[in-house]
This record gives structure tokens, sequence and C-alpha cells, in this order.
């Protein structure tokens, strides 16, 4: 942190992303003991790409109040979800399908690596749960641990040892409930590995099939229902942020997909999935020159001299989601800094 203060970009770092506890609102303090201000950050689909070091010296440039993260940490990588595990900031994580990979159904003989995984994440594996967070006035609720999308329900023994959950209506209502006792004055952002149906059926759409021919909804109904039956239910506990991953943002056949949707009633549908997440820097200052070999040839080598790492940051002001932006935070040693900042949304502009 005190690399990047003398580091220039660290300047537009600070008119792009005021940290809210930095910068006091006056407005936030005068008003409302309801409103909110805070920071949070999605780390969409791990996917192996994870350096406890490196992503904790991004981190402390951000200075989220909250990290969440939509899962697919690896393929059952039990040692990178421990690594998760001793990030110290406050976190939520949800499993994803390839977190259970190999295991196919619950064993009480032994530990298998999603049993290995839970027991590292602990408090803070949120499938079928909600964290509240008084200070920030934020609950987070789980959605379905191990989704895939789709009309089947991944991994359907294991979710029916482990949380009583058979079908997509049943697990609809646990997503439901976990919500419903929230505290009337949190926001509740719900945190799932896939997204909701219902958001369009096209390859590029959030949750949109791109893997195979003729595109489709991809997304899981037990959340659609869930939210559905939130929002029928009144003012409290509609979120107005939902984050996932698992649909990534670079297609199987090429192009981007849409990763952000505002729906008419103001929901905020958030894919997280920018895989891969971390890029390396190569350049001069990473090249190595080998020795000329007995040929007569040089050789060189390029190692890298950094690397760049992917957060979605939401920021929330009076109680609203304010600003939502792409960031890749570069790690050059111990200097960090904004290398890209991509504004997904901003509270009160429609389009981009
Ligand atoms: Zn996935």
């Amino acid at each position: 942190m005190l690399g990047a203060l003398g580091h220039a970009p660290f300047i537009y770092f600070l008119s792009a992303f005021p940290p809210p506890s930095a910068v006091p609102n006056p407005n936030i303090l005068r008003f409302s003991l309801m409103a909110i201000s805070a920071r949070i950050a999605v780390i969409g689909d791990v996917h192996g790409y994870w350096d406890l070091q490196e992503d904790s010296k991004a981190l402390h440039l951000l200075q989220p109040d909250l990290v969440l993260f939509t899962g697919d940490f690896g393929e059952e990588n039990v040692e990178l979800v421990r690594s998760i595990a001793d990030l110290k900031f406050a976190k939520a994580a949800i499993l994803g399908n390839h977190d259970a990979w190999f295991t196919p159904c619950f064993s009480q003989e032994k530990k298998d690596g999603v049993q290995l995984q839970l027991e590292c994440l602990g408090e803070n594996h949120i499938g079928y749960r909600r964290m509240d967070f008084p200070q920030q006035k934020l609950s987070i609720v789980g959605g379905r641990p191990f989704s895939h999308g789709g009309k089947a329900m991944f991994r359907k023994q294991l979710l029916s040892a482990r949380y009583g959950v058979k079908d997509m209506k049943t697990s609809a209502k646990r997503i439901y409930e976990a919500a419903i006792g929230a505290p009337e004055d949190h926001l509740v952002i719900i945190l799932a590995h896939n997204g909701p149906t219902g958001l369009g059926s096209r390859a590029d759409d959030i949750c949109g099939k791109d893997w195979d021919y003729g595109d489709g909804d991809y997304g899981d109904e037990d959340l659609e229902q869930a939210i559905s039956k939130l929002k029928e239910n009144g003012k409290f506990h509609v979120p107005p942020l939902v984050v996932f991953g698992h649909m990534h943002k670079e297609l199987a056949y090429g192009g981007h997909r849409k990763m952000i949707v505002v729906t008419a009633d103001n929901t905020i549908y958030l894919n997280g999935a920018v895989v891969p997440r971390v890029n390396s820097y190569y350049g001069e200052e990473g090249k190595v020159r080998g020795n000329f070999t007995s040929s007569g040839t040089s050789c060189s080598q390029s190692v890298s001299r950094g690397t760049k790492r992917a957060f979605t940051v939401v920021d929330i002001s009076d109680g609203k989601v304010d600003k939502i932006t792409e960031s890749w935070i570069s790690v050059l040693g111990d200097e960090t800094s904004l290398d890209e900042a991509h504004l997904m949304y901003q509270s009160g502009i429609s389009k981009f």
C-alpha cells in the first residue's frame, strides 16, 4: 500500500474510486440511519487464478468492506480454498460445479473434497444461508451450491444429503427463507454461483449457453423463483443486486458476454466471471536475456514482472448501488495501482 502512494496511476485511482470510508458523505451522516455506504469487491470464478499475497495487495488498494467469491476455485482445489479462507477481509463465498468435480455424493466414511472445502470456508460459505453485516447494513444471501445451470440440478445427491434439497421448488424456498429473515433496514444482496433464468436466451446473454449450438437460457429457475417471491412480498428484502458467475465473459466461439442486466424494477444482475482473472506483464524490464549459445545465437526468455488482477467493484452509496466497475489492479512487487477501469453501471445512467 505504501508503495502505491508513490505510483502515479494511484492519483487517478483516488478520483475514480474514493473508498467510502475515506470520503464521508455528509448526506449519509445527516439524514438516515438506514442509509449505507459500502464497497464490495466481487471475485468471479477463480479457476486457479489466486495468490493470497498478490490478491491481498490488490485488495488493500481497493479497500472493500466485503469480498464476494462466486466459486469455481479449481477442481476441488482444497489448498486454494484454504488460502482464500486465510484472506484477511470480510468475505462470503459459494462453491460452484467445479468445486464438486469429483464428488457426486456425500460419504460418511471419508472426507471428500467438498467436505474439506466446506470445512476451510466454515461460516464464510453462504450456500442457502445468510450473513448479516450490521455495520454496513448489508445481508448476503446464498443461492444453491454446485450449480451448473440448466434444467437439471447438478450434484443432486450431494444437495439432498447436505442440505435436504431434492428439487428446484425446495431449493427456491430455502433461498427465499434465508433472505426473508434479514433485518428490515439491511440491503439484501444475493450471491450465487450461476444466475437466474429469465434474463435472455442468446449465447451472449448474461446466463446464455455459449458452448453448444442453439443458444438457450441456462440460468437457475430456483433462483428466479426465489427472487420473484421476494419481490412479490414487498419492499423489504427485495434484492437490489444479484451477484453470480459461472458463465464466463469470454464466449466459447468468440466475443464477449453481457455481464450486467438492470431490469425494469431496478434489480441489478451482475456476472463477475472474468476468466482468466489474472494476466502477467511481460516487457523490456521483465525480459531476461540468456547467454550466447555454443552455436553463437542468442536466446531470450521473458519472465513476468508482475500481474494485473480482475475485480468487479460495487460501490453502494446512500443505500443504493451507485457504481459498478470491472477493475484491473496492477501488482508490481509491492506497488499497486488501478490499471484499467471499465464502468459497467452508474446510478442514473441507463446506457453504456
Ligand atoms: Zn461453474
